[in-house]
């Protein structure tokens, strides 16, 4: 038996980094999953791999939320998962910043998550059951320079998460936030690249845990969020940082 087995996940960014990460795992607990993405040659070989389905899916278009969300209940017949992954990270200080930029970060990982809430909430609440896993960061507990919009977007993950669970709790629908502190994926490796003058090395001694994460380390907790183990759980904010937050060191 495996955690999910049977449950019906759609997770979006799935195509790299901690979504297929997420993807993976999900699938050998025994889930039946979709991963969505705009990198579609790269979204369909993980899929391919997994042997879970593919849909393109732009987290920012309603539209593509509502045939997403279409797919899967065509295939599935219901939609028990959804996993609010997509996210991108522009790193620039306040005053250089484009304010086009802003609002692609804003767009993507603030109403890309909005959007497939309301998207599953029909469904689900028909159900009676759901449970929605909101990835957000550190930087929705703190902010850091350069990371004005990234922040300012993960920050907002966490009042829409709480909101959301306050009014789907009801209807039998869980939503929590994962805060992830350092992982490594190809947005951690560019982060580092564009932070110039940051000390990595610093991150690194700040850390009780003093390493980056593997990506399936917090695919784990996903993974719980998602499943019938965290019944009584909504509307909370978990942390899988190292222990970063827990001391002065950020
Ligand atoms: P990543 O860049 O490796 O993967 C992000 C995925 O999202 C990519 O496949 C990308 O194509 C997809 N994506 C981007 N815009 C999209 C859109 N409009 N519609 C659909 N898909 C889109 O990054 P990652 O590190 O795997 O990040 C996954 C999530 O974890 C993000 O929400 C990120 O903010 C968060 N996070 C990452 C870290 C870290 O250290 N890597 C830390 C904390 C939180």
């Amino acid at each position: 038996m495996g955690r999910l087995d049977g449950k019906v996940t759609l997770i979006t960014g799935g195509a790299r980094g901690m979504g297929k990460a997420h993807a993976r795992h999900f699938a050998a607990e025994g889930a039946l999953v979709t991963i969505g993405d705009v990198l579609d040659e790269k979204g369909q070989a993980v899929a391919d791999g997994i042997g879970c389905d593919y849909v393109h899916h732009d987290v920012t278009s309603a539209d593509d939320w509502a045939a997403a969300v279409d797919a899967v209940l065509g295939r599935f017949g219901r939609i028990d998962v959804l996993v609010n992954n997509a996210g991108i990270l522009r790193h620039a200080p306040v005053a250089e910043m484009d304010p086009a930029e802003f609002r692609q970060v804003i767009e993507v990982n603030l109403i890309g998550t909005w959007l497939g809430i309301r998207q599953v909430a029909a469904p689900m609440s028909a159900a009676g059951r759901g449970s929605i896993v909101n990835i957000s960061s550190i930087e929705g507990f703190a902010g850091a320079a350069g990371l004005s919009a990234y922040s300012a977007s993960k920050f907002a993950v966490r009042g829409l998460t709480r909101s959301a669970a306050q009014e789907l709790g009801p209807l039998g629908i869980r939503v929590n936030s994962v805060h992830p502190g350092g992982v490594m994926t190809s947005m951690a490796l560019t982060a580092a690249q564009s932070m110039t003058g940051v000390d990595g090395g610093g991150f690194l001694k700040a850390l009780p845990i003093a390493r980056f994460a593997e990506p399936v380390e917090i695919s784990r907790l996903v993974a719980f969020l998602a499943s019938d183990e965290s019944s009584y759980t909504t509307g909370a904010e978990f942390l899988a940082d190292g222990g970063l937050l827990s001391g002065p060191g950020y």
